[in-house]
């Protein structure tokens, strides 16, 4: 094994502070080289309704705790994870393929959100309201949600546990984590740091595991939780939702995106072709926030092509533990068809490729992929392509620009660049997303609010709205 310190590898699910054992296992591939890495506990609806009663015995203490105590655990687990950065950029890298820089910038990701909620957890106020009658006193507190899920995907294998348990935790919840069945040795090396960092039996349990649809069955029909905090595809999202109805959980949902990314005619080009790479090609194209679209003003359309195009022909794609590589593999077999299946579909519509425009042989590898001539009619425009493939779409105008990057039931991450005051204003308020980055193509980070809206989701992660999605007001009213 690659790692310094090797018990950091774990192959047991982790429920009540024990690492628990089943004789069902399932195999964690390496996408880049389709080797096992190891076998993991494939937990049932058993195990899972085990690790809802250890979150439920968890929580009176747990929540009892000041928001300061529970900082200070939360403190030395960002420092822990901080600690063994490597490491855990290491198992990222193998279990989900992302190169090995990429994957050390998610683990100082993952871990700043701990790091803000461990603080923020001491600024949840409540307020005193100015009462409308003469003998009564008004105002209200923030109390913990209670026993909360997280079903998680593979892209961000840390960050996307991290983004709700930092929240949730310090809020005084408890957790049930499922996390996505090609990337749990993230999730289970998370909980040995938790542990080392002294967090309490029960407060965070991690089931692993093969039959989502078992799992997640358990966690939404449980009136124990509370909540469910899921992010993956809009398709499973949708039918979580409808699962979570019966026993009326709170959700929080981040779900599939269709970023547009324009480049307008005042835009800085060079800049606009780094915006583009960083916000494309990223995980291989695999995040929610990738930009999906590429509109591009009809005349620096060509200039933009041939910048774009020069830039990807530098791109080495490889496995993501060696050095110089700038990509890696996709996830899986579907991930690689998908692709194939919308860039043959743009092709015979009419696009043309300038760079790229295969899966390297019978690998996972696909090629940094530039099509031009795409427009609003092929699949391509209208699904998220999770791979490594910048659609670019010619427009003629701003208003042209605007309706087409409406033009989607999913309203995640949009971008654009311009340099026109009065254009940004105007694009930036018109752009029906929940987030937006002008003249950037980086966008998220612990301190600003993510999320979606329409089709993409509901709540916020992040920032100083996250921690209210794992609090509930209460109000008081005294009569005197
Ligand atoms: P992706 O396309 O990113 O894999 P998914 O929505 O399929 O997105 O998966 C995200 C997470 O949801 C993973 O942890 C996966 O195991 C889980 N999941 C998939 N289907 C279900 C389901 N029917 N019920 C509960 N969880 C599910």
């Amino acid at each position: 094994m690659l790692l310094s310190d090797p018990s950091l590898l774990k192959q047991q699910a982790f429920i009540d502070g024990q690492w628990f054992d089943s004789e069902h296992k399932f195999a964690v591939l390496n996408p880049a080289t389709a080797q096992v890495i190891t076998q993991v506990t494939d937990c049932d609806s058993k195990i899972t309704e085990k690790s809802v009663q250890a979150a439920q015995r968890a929580l009176p203490s747990w929540s009892a705790l000041t928001a300061k105590q529970r900082g200070a655990i939360l403190n030395r687990w960002f420092e822990l994870i901080m600690d063994n950065q490597q490491d855990l950029a290491t198992l990222m890298t193998l279990e989900q393929g992302k190169t090995l820089s990429e994957a050390n910038g998610e683990v100082a990701y993952g871990a700043s959100f701990i790091q803000w909620f461990a603080e923020e957890a001491k600024r949840q106020y409540g307020e005193v309201i100015p009462s409308a009658n003469p003998n009564q006193r008004l105002l209200t507190i923030r109390q913990p949600v209670g026993v909360v899920a997280a079903i998680t995907p593979w892209n961000f294998p840390i960050a996307m546990i991290t983004r709700k348990a930092a929240p949730a935790l310090a809020a005084g919840c408890t957790m049930i984590v499922k996390p996505s069945e090609e990337t749990p040795l993230c999730a289970l090396a998370l909980a040995e740091l938790a542990q080392r960092a002294g967090l309490p039996q029960g407060v965070l349990n991690i089931v692993t595991g093969l039959d989502s649809k078992a799992i997640g069955g358990v966690l939404t029909k449980s009136p124990i939780v509370r909540k469910l905090s899921f992010t993956g595809s809009t398709q499973v999202g949708k039918l979580l939702l409808r699962q979570c109805a019966d026993t009326v959980k709170r959700t929080s949902m981040e779900l599939g995106g269709n970023a547009p990314f324009i480049v307008f005619d005042d835009a800085d080009l060079d800049e606009a072709v780094a915006g583009a790479i960083a916000s494309k090609f990223r995980n291989s194209g695999q995040t929610c926030v990738c930009s999906n679209r590429i509109l591009v003003q009809e005349d620096v359309y060509d200039q933009f092509t041939d910048k774009l195009t020069a830039a990807l022909k530098q791109f080495k794609l490889g496995n993501g533990l060696e050095t110089g590589v700038n990509m890696g593999p996709l996830i899986n077999r579907a991930a690689v068809d998908k692709v194939n299946a919308l860039v043959s579909q743009a092709i015979s519509a009419g696009a043309k490729v300038t760079t790229g425009g295969q899966q390297q042989g019978d690998t996972l590898f696909y090629q940094p992929t530039v099509l031009t001539g795409v427009n609003a009619q092929m699949d391509i425009f209208n699904n998220e392509i999770f791979g490594p493939v910048a659609p670019l779409v010619k427009f003629t105008d701003e208003a042209q620009a605007i309706e087409l990057a409406n033009a989607t039931p999913f309203g995640l991450a949009a971008y654009f660049y311009a340099s026109d005051m009065s254009r940004i204003w105007r694009v930036s308020e018109a752009l029906e997303y929940g987030m937006v980055g002008i003249n950037e193509g980086l966008i998220s980070n612990e301190v600003a609010p993510f999320g979606g809206i329409k089709e993409s989701g509901i709540g916020r992660e992040g920032s100083r709205y996250g921690i209210e999605e794992y609090s509930e007001i209460k109000y008081l009213c005294m009569g005197i």
